[in-house]
């Protein structure tokens, strides 16, 4: 059974001391849906928010990492690292990556694979630019991303794998896909995998929505039978919206 999940991606925003500020704020909100709820802070304040939620079951996450085990990388994270600290599930591949550090979909299949290795979860990130979308090559793109990266694995490694569509063109921009077309792109990507695996895996795998989700119009995208759930960027930063946004299902 798949489950419902929101994660709030919190980019390089919150220091260490709004970290702690919007993690209590959280805590004291009542959830009120079954929904699984992960945040994902900056590199520096990972430790941080995993012992301020220890007791709870909001997970703490990564919004990236190396695919080395260790060494003369300067500035990386590796897998063993986040773990040491309570971090068990990484984004990767969010466009944000992909644009500024140049993140292809080959060193997204290493860091893949590594998470993987280290018995994490990976919620792996791939969507369309507007210029795909407006020649209508949109589909092809995801199918490219998703293949090129993922389509290796072995049938076993999908339970640890969430799939986040995140159409380029509706990331922070305010401008979200209708749910008509997360819903149309969500069906053919369960397809894809149907086809590539099986319907088993197809079934079980999460897929989750992101581009401008706000409380407003949360509840109509999860409403889609294939979206389970988003990831959110600007609305997690505020409490009450990222709460409102869970409680949507
Ligand atoms: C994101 O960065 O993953 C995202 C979906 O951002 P936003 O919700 O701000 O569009």
């Amino acid at each position: 059974m798949r489950k419902n999940i929101v994660a709030g991606n919190w980019k390089m925003n919150n220091d260490l001391a709004a970290t702690k500020t919007l993690i209590s704020e959280l805590i004291e909100l009542k959830k009120t849906s079954n929904t699984e709820i992960m945040i994902a802070p900056t590199f520096v304040n990972l430790l941080e928010a995993s012992k301020l939620l220890k007791e709870t079951s909001i997970k703490v996450v990564s919004q990236n990492m190396h695919y080395a085990e260790s060494g003369a990388f300067t500035g990386e994270i590796s897998a063993k690292m986040l773990k040491a600290v309570g971090v068990n599930t990484v984004i990767l591949g969010h466009s944000e990556r992909r644009e500024y550090f140049n993140e292809d979909d080959l060193i997204l299949k290493e860091k893949a694979d590594k998470a993987l290795q280290e018995s994490m979860e990976v919620i792996f990130c791939f969507g369309e630019q507007l210029d795909d979308r407006n020649s209508e090559n949109h589909f092809k793109v995801v199918e490219n991303q998703i293949k090129n990266a993922l389509f290796h694995l072995p049938s076993s490694s999908w339970k640890s794998v969430i799939l986040a569509y995140e159409p380029v063109w509706a990331i922070g921009t305010g401008q979200t896909a209708s749910p008509e077309q997360a819903q149309e792109m969500h069906a053919y990507i369960r397809k894809l995998v149907a086809e590539h695996y099986n319907t088993s895996i197809s079934e079980d795998v999460s897929i989750l929505y992101g581009g401008s989700v706000k409380p407003e119009n949360a509840e109509e995208i999860f409403g889609k039978l294939d979206v389970d759930g988003g990831l959110i960027g600007g609305a997690a930063l505020d409490a009450k919206s990222f709460m409102a946004i869970i409680n949507s299902f």
